[in-house]
């Protein structure tokens, strides 16, 4: 019979144009996906969901944008976890994490797999304004949990590897129309909305149709920006267009939003 606590147990620490972080936890493993808050903020939102920096044993970095690397430098020094970033984003990162023990500059590269022992890490590249940005998706036995988000589309490619997986974390970054009228410079928006910008509300909600399936249990919305969307307009958005195309929002899967401030729960898959 299969042990009811043999699963992965995640919190989206921060999602956000403001700061990124995720935390996933098997039996024997515990890791975080990106630091994008400071070291004091990450030691908070880990104590709200009862665990400790003390306990992460390996940081994954997705790319070198501030919003996930800030506190990469302060929880290599304080915690002396391995870091694993691909060759690119190390390169790029370089002048932004300080000094960083040679034996905890770890490498994975774009479509590799990491065996962790009962936690696999399954890293895929994507398109976005940064060296070589990457996203992961974390493996125990049959379930996985994706993230992704900071991409401008998702291609064929991402989506034959991340389909029908038990969990998504997916960028719902911007309103079009907000961001059109908003406060950002002509270039930045165009930067935003551009192929190695970030997924709008309504690209999110079509990759997630090409994505989910049977096994799909959660999907979380999340890198919301916080001048170009709202939380309910996300989720409006995003629900109507997969129920139009008969998905079973909050019956077959539950659809969530990650947040800027708080961390969500300590959930299980
Ligand atoms: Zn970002
Ligand atoms: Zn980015």
């Amino acid at each position: 019979m299969q042990d009811l606590a043999d699963k992965i147990h995640y919190s989206i620490l921060a999602s956000g144009s403001g700061g990124n972080a995720t935390y996933f936890e098997t039996k024997q493993h515990r890791i975080l996906i990106d630091a994008g808050l400071s070291g004091k903020q990450l030691e908070k939102r880990m104590e709200a969901i009862g665990r400790s920096l003390d306990q992460v044993e390996a940081l994954f970095v997705t790319h070198e944008h501030s919003d996930h690397s800030h506190g990469v430098g302060v929880l290599a020094r304080r915690y002396g976890m391995p870091v694993y970033a691909n060759t690119g984003t190390w390169t790029a990162m370089e002048n932004k994490v300080g000094k960083i023990k040679p034996e905890q500059r770890c490498l994975l590269e774009a479509g590799k797999f990491l065996d962790l022992g009962d936690m696999q890490v399954e890293s895929f590249a994507v398109s976005h304004d940064a060296a070589a940005p990457q996203f992961y998706q974390i493996h125990h036995d049959d379930q996985s949990f994706v993230v992704l988000t900071d991409t401008g589309y998702v291609s064929d490619r991402v989506v034959q590897m991340i389909k029908n997986a038990d969990g998504y974390l997916m960028e719902c970054n911007h309103d079009p129309e907000m961001l059109r009228m908003g406060p950002y410079s002509w270039p930045l928006k165009q930067r935003i909305l551009g192929d190695t910008g970030h997924l709008s509300n309504e690209e999110g909600a079509g990759a997630l149709m090409d994505v989910i399936g049977a096994r799909t249990k959660r999907v979380f919305l999340g890198h919301r920006s916080q001048h170009n969307n709202m939380r309910s307009l996300a989720h409006l958005t995003v629900a109507s267009i997969l129920e139009n195309n008969d998905f079973g929002v909050d019956h077959d899967f539950k659809l969530a939003d990650a947040e800027p401030d708080q961390p969500s729960p300590l959930l299980s898959l």
